[in-house]
C-alpha cells in the first residue's frame, strides 16, 4: 500500500512554519466560505450560489480571473512556483496526506508486526483519507449549493447530489493519496507553462555548487540525502533547477539542519536566482502584467458603478405549459429574477397592467438588500375574456415609492 517512489518525509524549519501558516489560511477558506456564504443566503431557496450572484458582478468575473492570472504571473516571473509550494490545494492534499501516513507508519513500526494487523492499518489508512476527502468534496459542493442542505440532503435531488460528493471524494483521494506530486508533474497546465515566464533572474530553489568543489577537496554536502528524503516529488537539488520542481523549499529546511548539525555555514540549498542576483525581476513582463492589472481594474470599477440600482429580469418559463383547464381558464407561468443593489430592504409589489389577468405568487413581499432571487409568478384568465391568441401586456413593479414597467406576452394556446 505504501507508495513508496512518492513517500516523504518532513523536516522542521522556516519554511516548514511558512508552509503550516499558508496551507492553514487556504484550509480556513475553503472550510468557513460555504458556511459563510449559506448564513449570508439563508434568506433565500436553495439553489445555486453561482445563479443567485448579482448578474452585474456575473460581467466582470472574465476580469476578475485576468486580474488572477497577471497576480499569478507576477508571482511566478518573482518567486517561480511559489503558488505550487505553498498555496496550491493539490500541493496542500499532498502533504495532509503525508502527514497521515507518516504517522499511523510510526505506529506500525512499533506496534503492527503481522498480516493482518498490516492489512487492519491499510483499512484505517483508507477509512480517514477516504472520509477527509468526503470532507473536502461537501465544502467544495458547498461553495456553489447551500452546505446545510448538502449535509442533511434537504433537498429534491438528494441521489444526484450524493452521487456528485461521493465521485468528487474518489476524485479529491485519488489525486491526493495516489497520484500525489505526478498529478504536478505530468498533469497540471500552469506547471507545463511556468518555464516559459521564469529566467535566470527568477528566485528558484539552488543548490550553491561554489561551496562543493572536488579538486580542490571542498566539498560541504556529505550527501545525507535527506534533501531527497523531504522531497515530494522525489529530485536531486543537486543536479541543478529542475521543472519538476514545486519551490515547496523542505530540501532547504533539511539541508540547512544538517549544516547546522555538522557546524557548516547554512544556506547550501537556498531560495535564489540562478545568477545569485536576490532582486529577481523581469521589468517588461511585470510592466505589462502591472499594466493589464490597472485597465482591468478599470474596467471593473466602470461595470460596478455603472450598475442599476434594482434589476428585474423576466422569462417565461418554458418547464410550464400555458394551462388550458376545461376551456374556463387559461395560465401563463413566469420567472421573475429581482437584484437589489440598494443598502436596504425594499418593499415590492407586483401588478399587472391587463384588467382580465389575475395574478398568483408573490405579489408582495420584501426584497433584502444586495440580494439576487428569482421568483414564480402566474397569470390567470378567464378564457371568455380573451380576445385573441395572444397578447402583450405589461408587469408593474412598485418598489418603495419608485415604479418599473417590464413588457410581457400572454399565451394563450
Ligand atoms: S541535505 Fe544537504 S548535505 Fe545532505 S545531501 Fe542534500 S545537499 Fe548534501
Ligand atoms: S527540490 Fe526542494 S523545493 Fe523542490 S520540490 Fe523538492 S523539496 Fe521542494
Amino acid at each position: 500500500m505504501f507508495n513508496k517512489s512518492t513517500s516523504f518525509i518532513f523536516v522542521k524549519g522556516h519554511y516548514y512554519k511558512f508552509r503550516k501558516y499558508s496551507f492553514l489560511a487556504v484550509l480556513f477558506i475553503l472550510f468557513s466560505l460555504p458556511w459563510l456564504l449559506n448564513l449570508y443566503f439563508s434568506k433565500m431557496s436553495p439553489k445555486l450560489y453561482i445563479l443567485m450572484i448579482n448578474p452585474g458582478f456575473l460581467k466582470i468575473i472574465p476580469l476578475v480571473l485576468i486580474i488572477l492570472g497577471c497576480l499569478l504571473y507576477l508571482l511566478t516571473v518573482r518567486k517561480g512556483r511559489y503558488w505550487c509550494g505553498f498555496l496550491c490545494p493539490q500541493t496542500i492534499g499532498v502533504f495532509v496526506t503525508q502527514a497521515i501516513e507518516n504517522k499511523l507508519k510510526k505506529i506500525i513500526r512499533r506496534k503492527i508486526a503481522s498480516y493482518w494487523q498490516k492489512l487492519c492499518y491499510d483499512i484505517l489508512l483508507f477509512i480517514i483519507l477516504f472520509s477527509l476527502s468526503i470532507i473536502t468534496s461537501l465544502h467544495i459542493l458547498g461553495l456553489f449549493y447551500p452546505i446545510y442542505h448538502l449535509l442533511f440532503f434537504f433537498t429534491d435531488h438528494a441521489y444526484e447530489i450524493f452521487l456528485i460528493i461521493f465521485f468528487l471524494a474518489i476524485l479529491i483521494y485519488i489525486l491526493s493519496s495516489h497520484l500525489k506530486t505526478k498529478f504536478c508533474q505530468y498533469i497540471c497546465p500552469y506547471a507545463r507553462f511556468q518555464s516559459i515566464m521564469i529566467s535566470d533572474k527568477t528566485q528558484v530553489v539552488y543548490f550553491d555548487h561554489s561551496r562543493v568543489n572536488l579538486t580542490d577537496g571542498k566539498n560541504d554536502c556529505i550527501d545525507c540525502k535527506m534533501c531527497i528524503k523531504v522531497c515530494p516529488t522525489r529530485i536531486d537539488i543537486r543536479e541543478g533547477f529542475q521543472q519538476n520542481c514545486i519551490n515547496c523549499g523542505a530540501c532547504v529546511d533539511a539541508c540547512n539542519k544538517v549544516m547546522k548539525n555538522i557546524k557548516k555555514p547554512i544556506d547550501l540549498i537556498k531560495y535564489a536566482s540562478v545568477n545569485q542576483s536576490t532582486k529577481s525581476f523581469q521589468n517588461k513582463g511585470v510592466y505589462s502584467a502591472i499594466v493589464i492589472v490597472l485597465i482591468a481594474s478599470i474596467f471593473i470599477g466602470l461595470t460596478v458603478s455603472n450598475q442599476k440600482q434594482i434589476e428585474i429580469f423576466i422569462q417565461n418559463d418554458r418547464n410550464t405549459q400555458t394551462v388550458n383547464q376545461n376551456h374556463e381558464f387559461i395560465k401563463n407561468f413566469y420567472k421573475i429574477k429581482y437584484v437589489n443593489n440598494t443598502k436596504e430592504d425594499l418593499d415590492l409589489v407586483l401588478t399587472s397592467s391587463a384588467h382580465q389577468l389575475i395574478l398568483k405568487g408573490h405579489t408582495h413581499f420584501k426584497l433584502v438588500k444586495g440580494a439576487s432571487i428569482e421568483l414564480p409568478i402566474m397569470a390567470i384568465a378567464k378564457y371568455k375574456d380573451l380576445k385573441m391568441k395572444q397578447f402583450e401586456f405589461y408587469f408593474k413593479f412598485d418598489v418603495s415609492g419608485k415604479t418599473y414597467i417590464k413588457k410581457a406576452k400572454f399565451l394563450s394556446n
